[in-house]
């Protein structure tokens, strides 16, 4: 599998904040990528920075070879992306959504929305608004919505915050089953240690805008001698 996404040496500061700090990997297609950290580590900044939100200070993307910056319209067309604060509109239903964002995806609308429905595993509850949808069936609406383009670049920003056991079991499923079948590289992240060793082919724990510990999570308990991930967090940071 080739390159999806390079990341070399980034950093951002936000008003003497040091957000980010020298954040290099490198994701492979059909590969799950978790930036894992606590508040504060920097893992939104980076998903943002490799979107092509944020201006990093210094170092660069490539986002199947092409830079966010300089080729925004073919990166977009690559990309999808999963804000950790996005939300439904209350008004629409599940299905009046992937209509309205399929037809912005251009192609065909009903291939798209027959996608996204089955993705998002709504069923039944497609025809209801949204705004009666629990936590759970939003987040999997809204992960239908990016993943229904068939990105070959997705970015998920936390994307079983708030969810109870089974609907992230379901959502986690969905990502995995969705980046092999698609060979799409996806990066999320997330605070869930435990979560990540089960979705996550590599992961990168960040800390205080660096990252402290990266691989596989087989060769980091190796490597740190740990149990789990928490412990190798704790280890790789010092704790
Ligand atoms: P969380 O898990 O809480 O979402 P995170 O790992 O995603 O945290 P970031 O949101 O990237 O962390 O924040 C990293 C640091 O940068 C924090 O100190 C945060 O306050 C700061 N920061 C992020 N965005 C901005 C901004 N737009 N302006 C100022 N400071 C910012």
């Amino acid at each position: 599998m080739g390159v999806a996404v390079e990341v070399r040496g980034l950093r951002k500061v936000f008003n003497g904040v040091v957000a980010v700090d020298d954040v290099s990997f490198e994701v492979f297609e059909g590969e799950v990528f978790g930036l894992i950290g606590p508040n504060g580590a920097g893992k939104t900044t980076t998903l943002r920075i490799i979107a092509g939100m944020v201006r990093p200070d210094l170092g660069e993307v490539r986002i199947m070879g092409f830079n966010p910056f300089r080729e925004e319209v073919r990166v977009k067309e690559l990309l999808g992306y999963l804000p950790e604060e996005a939300d439904v509109y209350s008004r629409l239903t599940g299905l009046e959504h992937l209509r309205f964002y399929a037809s912005l995806y251009g192609g065909s609308v009903d291939e798209t929305v027959r996608y996204g429905a089955e993705i998002s595993g709504l069923g039944g509850d497609l025809n209801k608004r949204a705004g009666e949808y629990s936590k759970g069936m939003k987040r999997r609406l809204l992960l239908s919505l990016v993943l229904m383009r068939r990105p070959r670049v997705a970015l998920l920003d936390e994307p079983t915050s708030g969810l109870d056991v089974y609907s992230s079991l379901r959502v986690r499923d969905l990502i995995k089953r969705y980046a092999r079948e698609n060979k799409t590289a996806v990066i999320l992240s997330s605070h869930n240690m435990l979560e990540v060793e089960y979705v996550c082919d590599r992961v990168a724990f960040m800390s205080r805008g660096r990252i402290v510990a990266a691989g596989t999570p087989v060769e980091l308990k190796e490597k740190y001698n740990a149990g789990n991930l928490e412990e190798v967090f704790v280890k790789a940071t010092g704790g």
